[in-house]
């Protein structure tokens, strides 16, 4: 049909889909997530994503990067296991066993990275998270849209919705393409905004109003990337784990801002309130 679905992301929703631990689980219960990316100088947005993924309940981490990130990852996340980066690696680590991959953060666009992330997107067809620069690789030929899987989770900013999709004359538009992109692709947009919105293959639109300006800095999104991916790994559908994601990030933004002011909050201390948005919820 052609009639539009929208939604307010409310408490009585965010509660309905909450999956508490089960008191008998242990770490097989809960998946294995997998975060790809950092690069030279972009470690700092793989510890990011992956620190989120662990702070938000999967069984066992991991993070694929460049090696230049071993010292640095397993220093800042003793709990997650690196493995170094390498196009067979990836394809047959991740083939092999059930890992739910999010990727893009900090990975850079150098055309060996390019290389690697399309023949690795040819080979796989799982869902998975693609952020920032694997949105920006994803960009630069129309054809590499196919390769993205069914029910995958896209994560674009504004740039990078124009950068995948074109220019838009203003958001409204813009959350019209983003609807007819993921209806097209069979994917959910997660595009990011003040407020987000959670776009579904089958046309619906989620609105999310947790969030605030402190999260306007450098790293709020590879935090989301790390929820989004532990999610999945954790067994939500791609559409409960965007919105419940979407909608933890905000509300811990929102419980750092008060603590910390948006000025002076970071994205690592955001990831600092995940328990208090948990304990409010179990
Ligand atoms: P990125 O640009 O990839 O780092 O992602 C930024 C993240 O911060 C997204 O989740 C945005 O929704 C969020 N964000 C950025 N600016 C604001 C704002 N002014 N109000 C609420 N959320 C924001
Ligand atoms: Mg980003």
């Amino acid at each position: 049909s052609t009639e539009t679905k929208y939604f307010v992301i409310d408490d009585d929703l965010i509660e309905s889909l909450f999956k508490p631990r089960n008191d008998f689980s242990h770490k097989g219960t809960y998946g294995k997530a997998v975060i790809i990316g950092g690069s030279y100088g972009k470690i700092g947005a793989a510890v990011l994503a992956t620190k989120s993924a662990l702070k938000t309940g999967a069984g066992l981490t991991f993070t694929i990067a460049p090696k230049c990130g071993y010292e640095i990852l397993q220093t800042s996340c003793p709990e997650a296991m690196f493995i170094e980066a390498g196009e067979k690696i990836v394809e047959k680590f991740t083939i092999e066993e059930k890992m739910t991959i999010g990727i893009g953060p900090g990975l850079g666009t150098d055309e060996n990275t390019a290389k690697g992330l399309l023949s690795f997107l040819r080979n796989y067809s799982n869902p998975l998270v693609l952020d920032a620069d694997a949105l920006n690789i994803i960009s630069k030929d129309e054809e590499n849209k196919n390769l993205i899987p069914e029910k995958s989770i896209i994560t674009p900013h504004p740039k990078e919705f124009e950068r995948l999709f074109g220019k838009t004359k203003d958001s409204f538009k813009r959350l019209e393409l983003a609807r007819e992109k993921a209806k097209e692709l069979k994917i959910y947009i997660v595009l990011k905004d003040h407020h987000t919105k959670v776009i579904t293959p089958e046309g619906e639109v989620f609105y999310n109003i947790t969030g605030n300006a402190g999260l306007a800095k450098g790293g709020s999104g590879d935090v989301l990337t790390g929820i989004l991916t532990s999610l999945l790994a954790q067994g939500y559908s791609a559409k409960n784990a965007c919105i419940l994601g979407v909608w933890l990030h905000g509300k811990a933004a929102d419980l750092t801002a008060e603590k910390h002011s948006k000025e002076s909050m970071l994205p690592m201390q955001v990831i600092d309130e995940f328990g208090n948005v948990f304990i409010d919820l179990n």
